[in-house]
């Protein structure tokens, strides 16, 4: 950490354990002051109207909740889908984190499918920017060159990661999960889940229309912080890998009227003079960010300056991110403008109405990702999808269905960015790829479990397979898993 007059700033390099080099920074100054409240207030105990009753609800319309309820309705459940905001897709869309990571591991095998698969193969042609199939793989120089400063490219080798449109990704989620028969409600914030018998079997939210329930066979949290989970006492971590991005938070931009192509030739192509001007960024705007490609040529997305120290779980924190954001969004434009190759006609196009919020809470499951079974490259028994390694040091990674149940709780099961992982492993299982794979997978399971009226932590891990198979995920060969390793024992 080196500091400087607003605050540290900690330079994050790209190294075979971690895949993206960045700066993040820890301010000292804050927009406002503490609050004034003191003690507290009754809330009354009051009846609360049913709004509907179905077999699997999910809370949260981001990639996680679109996979699992599109999964889920697949098999003909009733599903709802409850999303705070005004559209589907969460950080990938209202977030315009529209750089989707890699979906295929070291070799070029498209490892990630199943609705990852099917979701993009549905985009319209001129929403989505990324290498042709042919050159997945690839460990050509000038390919990975080129791709490398396109956001699909990593180690030298041409990986599948594209940049997609975010209107069109809204769109195209809402009609998947429409042609499924998901009931969407929008504008619906999950307050608590509702408790049955001792298990979650269902939700409560608030909208303008006052504080109505939902009754479900199976809960899917998907809301990215665990609000169900945690709220029904289920047990959860939150510690952080200080040497990664995976903590900060920021509120990304898009800027309008630029060249990139002009902008990527002087960053590819003038090394000496983009050291200088990245210099003359961090001296200027103390927390620099560099932008990254998009699905057009005259638009950039800027994923940072990336702050950490703060916490998403507090609203004056998450208050000071916003306010933070539109004010860096201002000086990077501006700044851009003055001293940046294909930025001269620059402008501020859209702030993400979503604030980007990389970690919170992680589920304590019944299983556990963890840096030290990177390097194993076996197939667990449980397994459920599969996730490419951050480096070519390490084969895949096998994701246990375990890592989506919690340890005691019944009636839930929690996918997306706060999956049952320790904090390096959460470095990767938070990409979207990751969150597709495992909401997919946790749609699945809770159609199981509400069609033959079981917990979750009971579904025949054979069944499941079987069923994501169908639905196109790409897993390991059956005859791959070790046979002496029961599901029940993996997942503990
Ligand atoms: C700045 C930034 C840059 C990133 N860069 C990349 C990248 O380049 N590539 C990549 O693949 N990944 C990237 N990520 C990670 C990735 O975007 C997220 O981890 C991923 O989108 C998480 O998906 P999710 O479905 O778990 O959660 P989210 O995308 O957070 O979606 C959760 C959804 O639930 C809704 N919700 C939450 N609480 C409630 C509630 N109580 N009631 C109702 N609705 C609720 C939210 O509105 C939201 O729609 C980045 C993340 C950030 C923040």
């Amino acid at each position: 950490m080196s500091e400087n007059e607003g605050g540290r700033v900690r330079e994050v390099r790209q190294t075979e354990d971690r895949f993206l080099a960045s700066d993040v920074f820890e301010a000292n100054a804050r927009a406002l002051g503490p609050a004034n409240g003191t003690g507290a207030v009754e809330e009354e105990a009051r009846s609360i109207p049913v709004y509907h009753k179905a077999d699997v609800v999910v809370i949260g319309g981001g990639p996680a909740g679109c996979a699992a309820a599109w999964s889920a309705a697949q098999t003909g459940a009733d599903v709802v889908l409850l999303e705070r905001y005004n559209h589907l897709g969460g950080l990938s869309t209202g977030g315009l984190v529209i750089w989707i990571d890699r979906m295929t591991d070291w070799e070029g095998r498209h490892v990630i499918q199943g609705f990852a698969r099917e979701f993009i193969d549905r985009m319209p042609p001129e929403g989505v920017a990324g290498p042709p199939r042919s050159e997945w793989g690839l460990k050509d120089d000038a390919k990975a060159a080129y791709w490398r400063l396109r956001t699909s490219a990593f180690h030298g080798i041409v990986s599948w990661a594209p940049t997609l449109d975010p209107e069109r990704m809204k769109l195209l989620a809402q009609e998947m999960l429409l042609e499924a028969g998901v009931r969407i409600v929008f504008h619906a914030w999950a307050a608590r889940p509702l408790m049955r018998e001792g298990k979650v079997g269902g939700a409560i939210f608030e909208s303008k229309g006052g504080r109505q329930a939902i009754l479900a066979d199976v809960v899917v949290d998907t809301t990215g912080d665990g609000d169900m989970f945690s709220r029904a006492g289920g047990e959860y971590e939150d510690d952080i890998e200080e040497g990664d991005v995976h903590h900060s938070m920021n509120t990304s931009f898009l800027i309008g009227g630029i060249d990139m192509e002009r902008w990527l030739e002087f960053r590819g192509g003038s090394p000496d003079e983009f050291n200088q001007f990245t210099a003359l960024g961090r001296e200027q705007l103390n927390f620099f960010q560099t932008p990254y490609v998009t699905w057009r040529n005259d638009i950039g997305v800027f994923m940072g300056p990336r702050q950490s120290g703060l916490s998403a779980l507090n609203v004056d924190d998450m208050t000071e991110v916003e306010i933070r954001s539109h004010r860096h969004m201002a000086a990077h434009c501006d700044f851009f403008r003055r001293n940046a190759p294909g930025f001269e006609n620059a402008y501020m196009l859209q702030s993400a109405p979503q604030l980007g919020v990389r970690h919170t809470r992680r589920l304590a499951g019944t299983a556990r990702i963890e840096r030290k079974d990177w390097g194993n490259g076996v197939p667990v028994a449980d397994e459920v999808g599969i996730s490419p390694s951050v480096s070519p040091k390490y084969p895949v990674v096998s994701v246990p269905y375990g890592s989506l149940v919690p340890r005691q709780l019944d009636g839930l099961l929690a996918a997306g960015r706060h999956i049952s992982c320790d904090a390096n492993t959460h470095g990767f299982m938070r990409e979207i790829p990751q969150c597709w794979l495992t909401g997919q997978a946790a749609g699945a399971a809770a159609a199981i479990a509400a069609n033959r009226g079981i917990a979750p932590r009971q579904v025949d891990i054979t069944e499941l397979r079987n069923l994501l198979r169908s639905q196109g995920t790409f897993l390991s060969d059956d005859k791959d898993i070790p046979a002496s390793q029961p599901a029940s024992e993996a997942a503990v």
